[in-house]
């Protein structure tokens, strides 16, 4: 049996893939953490026969913002020292996830395709994570380009999903946003407030797109790297909106906090290479996938 290593299997997207590679080993922060290297060392004396690298310290715009050089050194190390024992015990294949904050702050064009990546500096919000994930993409190809490995890396645009953190500091905006409407509603609110103007761009996709897009490079053993986004591109009013309409709160009124922050503008990312890879690959889409959600932290959300 081919023996599948996915680190960050706790974490949102790892617990979205388990459904699709039921028999990898899913690790979390508990079982090894991969900022010790003899942690790390020590996990990779099994002979893995690939490996899926997902675990990051990874937080919402306010925690990004706070903490900069933690997040910077956090993920390097992991990163690096994944990187190094997996190419130093032999393993065949790995595929890393990194995220469209990588990509410049401000492009030429869009949507911004895979080559774009250095273009520019990224987003001040959270630049300590945006540049450990390009070092990991520049580790990769080194090692591709030096040892003639065949890993790679995939990277998704934002993300929202059940088993998302609800902790309004570390979460992710379209999961916050649910659980605000669901906190209104229990509130029986007449709104919900968001922070910022509601101008910025987004493309959101649940984690089950990507966890069905991991497991397909895994099954048909896909080793280049590729963007994974939604084609829509919308403005955080206009996911605000849907998102009302999907859970059946059209009367809601969404207020802004204009003295909280944006972040980028747009990011938006071309998936013009990973629909030539996965041509019949579809799209959960955002009403659908809002709905979903909502149904499950309407079950499980306490404050
Ligand atoms: P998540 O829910 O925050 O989970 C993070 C995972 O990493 C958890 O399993 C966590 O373990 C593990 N981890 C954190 N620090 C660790 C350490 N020092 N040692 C070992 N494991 C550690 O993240 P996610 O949303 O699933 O993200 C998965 C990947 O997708 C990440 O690489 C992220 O950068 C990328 N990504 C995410 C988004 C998004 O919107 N969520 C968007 C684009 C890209 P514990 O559970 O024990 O803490």
């Amino acid at each position: 049996m081919v023996k599948i290593l996915v680190t960050g299997g706790s974490g949102l997207v790892g617990r979205h893939l388990s459904k699709y590679l039921p028999d990898a080993v899913y690790l979390s922060s508990k079982d090894a953490d991969l900022r010790s290297e003899r942690d790390v060392r020590e996990l990779f004396s099994t002979k893995w026969e690939r490996v899926i690298h997902l675990a990051a310290r990874v937080a919402g715009i306010l925690d990004n913002r706070s903490r900069p050089a933690e997040f910077l050194e956090d993920n390097l190390l992991m990163n690096t020292l994944v990187m190094k024992y997996a190419r130093e015990t032999g393993v065949p294949r790995l595929t890393a996830v990194l995220s469209t904050c990588i990509f410049p702050d401000v492009a030429s064009s869009y949507p911004m395709t895979e080559e774009m990546m250095h273009d520019g500096p990224p987003q001040a919000t959270n630049f300590g994570y945006a540049i450990s994930k390009r070092a990991l993409a520049a580790h990769i190809d080194a090692c591709n380009t030096q040892y003639g490995t065949s890993y790679n890396y995939l990277i998704p645009c934002n993300l929202y999903g059940e088993f998302d953190k609800t902790d309004p500091a570390k979460s992710h905006f379209v999961t916050a946003l649910i659980t605000k409407i669901i906190k209104a509603e229990r509130d029986g609110s007449d709104h919900i407030t968001l922070l910022g103007s509601g101008k910025p761009l987004r493309q959101f996709m649940h984690a089950d797109d990507l966890a069905r897009v991991i497991a397909e490079c895994a099954e048909h053993d896909v080793t280049q790297s590729f963007n994974v986004a939604v084609p829509e591109n919308l403005s955080i009013r206009q996911i605000a909106e849907i998102a009302l309409s999907a859970t059946g709160n059209e009367g809601m009124e969404i207020r802004f906090d204009a003295s909280g922050p944006d972040g980028q503008f747009r990011k938006d990312v071309s998936n013009a290479r990973m629909m030539e890879l996965l041509p019949d690959f579809r799209f959960t889409g955002l009403a659908e996938g809002i709905h979903r959600v909502y149904s499950y932290y309407k079950a499980n959300y306490k404050e």
